[in-house]
């Protein structure tokens, strides 16, 4: 029996079964097993990271070097520094862009805090850009209206492993001369047009942490083709590499001691792991990609569902497809709340939950917070203007959560397993009708300020 054989029997017994909701039978019968398993973990990995153990080279950098240079050699970059997390990574990535008081950075508002909050640390502040609703990367129509004198840097996220649509925010960076940040950290391994993420912008930041695509442990790293953004990214955090070999004039005087005040090395258990990671990492990733598109192939033409994925022809792919979601349309499931229609699909054996990140400029943290004493909030602690955005500025991005649910993360290609998956989503959305009468709608912030319900 071929595979779309199987896809169309099941499909009949769907139509004529009831929901699971409702006591009928549920579409996932099979044990998960390994399927959603990350990072996976072999020998390899354990012998790297005992390697270092034994050696008590745990806080060396011998084995961070080399997977820097790996590192640097796979994204296609001159330079790699390996970080203790991403986030520290991405405030050494606005150092580097020599962002400092009273710069400005624009960021996409639906992102992890990691993509902006740190600039505060530098003086500065951000404003908050649109999202695309069908890419959720920023959106590049709505970057240039904010920029401002101040402005010294775009954060751009390929968010939940989509590429952001780079040309035409490159373009506006350079006629601004202003720089782009790549925060990588959901997309490691993609394309965009055929280049990777990551070696497009001036430099790019990115978590490595566990839950990410790329996964050796809790660790960030930057990457550039630019010696005075690296370097003044050592200065920052890496004082025993802040030394004679800086070249830099501004830095040369200052060796010795980090700028930032801050320790920012990698641990070497999660560098050893890091390159036994990378060796297998496109291989993973392929199979993640095989996996994934298969189940979007399986959803095509059903009501209320899109996926989120760049076009087949386009030359851009998704990275690891990291914390993968789905976009949801309920105009095309009479309004359907996403909060029903995400209960619905749970009860047929797949947990599912509604939104993704909720948008940041909501947050006080954004808003009221005086964090460092300046007598007024740290976002306009150096400003000229109140560059606060109120609830209504950016609809997109504020309505995300109602458009968006989580799908299942397959780690491995298995088309029979993946098609119970997909019958749960193509079964809810075909019987939504009955779902209509006791939908409770959505509650009114849909999304989480920090992370997904990992599977
Ligand atoms: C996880 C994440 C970060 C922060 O990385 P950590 O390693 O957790 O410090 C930054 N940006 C984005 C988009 C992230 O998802």
């Amino acid at each position: 029996m071929t595979n779309a054989d199987q896809t169309k029997k099941v499909d009949v017994q769907n139509a004529n079964s009831p929901l699971a909701i409702f006591g009928g039978p549920k579409s996932v019968t099979k044990e998960p097993g390994d399927l959603f398993s990350w990072p996976i973990v072999t020998k390899e990995d354990e012998e790297a990271v005992l390697e270092v153990l034994r050696r008590g080279a745990m806080s060396g950098t011998d084995v961070t070097m080399e997977f820097e240079k790996e590192f640097a050699a796979w994204q296609g970059r001159a330079y790699a520094l390996g970080f203790s997390s991403g986030t520290a990574s991405l405030q050494a990535a606005m150092f580097g862009c020599k962002i400092g008081v009273g710069d400005e950075i624009i960021c996409p508002s639906v992102t992890y805090w990691a993509s902006c909050l740190q600039v505060f640390s530098l003086g500065g502040t951000v404003v908050f850009a649109e999202v695309d609703p069908n890419t959720l990367c920023i959106d590049p129509k709505d970057i240039e209206k904010r920029i401002s004198s101040r402005t010294k840097a775009i954060m751009v996220v390929h968010y939940l492993g989509h590429p952001c649509d780079m040309d035409p925010i490159m373009e506006i960076a350079r006629k601004h001369k202003i720089k782009v940040i790549e925060d990588v950290s959901h997309a490691q391994g993609g394309l965009y047009k055929g280049k990777k993420v990551g070696s497009i912008g001036d430099v790019a930041a990115m978590s490595l942490m566990s839950g990410k695509s790329l996964a050796i442990g809790e660790a960030g790293i930057l990457a550039t083709d630019d010696k005075e953004i690296y370097e003044r990214a050592i200065s920052m955090g890496h004082y025993e590499r802040f030394g004679e070999n800086i070249e830099t004039p501004e830095l040369k005087p200052f060796v010795g001691l980090p700028l930032g005040g801050y320790k920012y090395r990698m641990h070497q258990l999660s560098s050893a792991m890091g390159r036994v990671q990378l060796k297998y990492y496109d291989q993973r990733c392929e199979e993640i990609r095989k996996a994934m598109n298969y189940f979007w192939d399986l959803l095509k033409g059903v009501p209320g569902l899109r996926a989120h994925r760049p076009a087949k022809d386009s030359g851009s792919t998704m990275g690891g497809w990291y914390a993968s979601h789905g976009i949801y349309v309920p105009e095309e499931l009479e309004g359907l709340s996403v909060t029903r229609f995400t209960q619905a699909v749970t009860a047929e054996g797949c947990p599912c939950y509604p939104g993704a990140n909720a948008a940041l400029h909501l947050h006080p943290v954004f808003n009221t917070c005086d964090i460092y004493g300046h007598g007024k909030p740290t976002r306009i602690a150096h400003s000229d203007r109140d560059l606060r955005q109120p609830e209504g500025s950016l609809p997109v991005s504020e309505g995300i959560g109602t458009r968006t649910y989580d799908i299942p993360w397959f780690k491995h290609y298995r088309p029979e397993m993946i098609q119970e998956y997909a019958n749960a989503f193509r079964k809810v959305a075909e019987n939504y009708k009955a779902l209509l009468k006791d939908d409770p709608g959505n509650a009114p912030h849909l999304g989480g300020w920090h992370f997904f319900k990992h599977r």
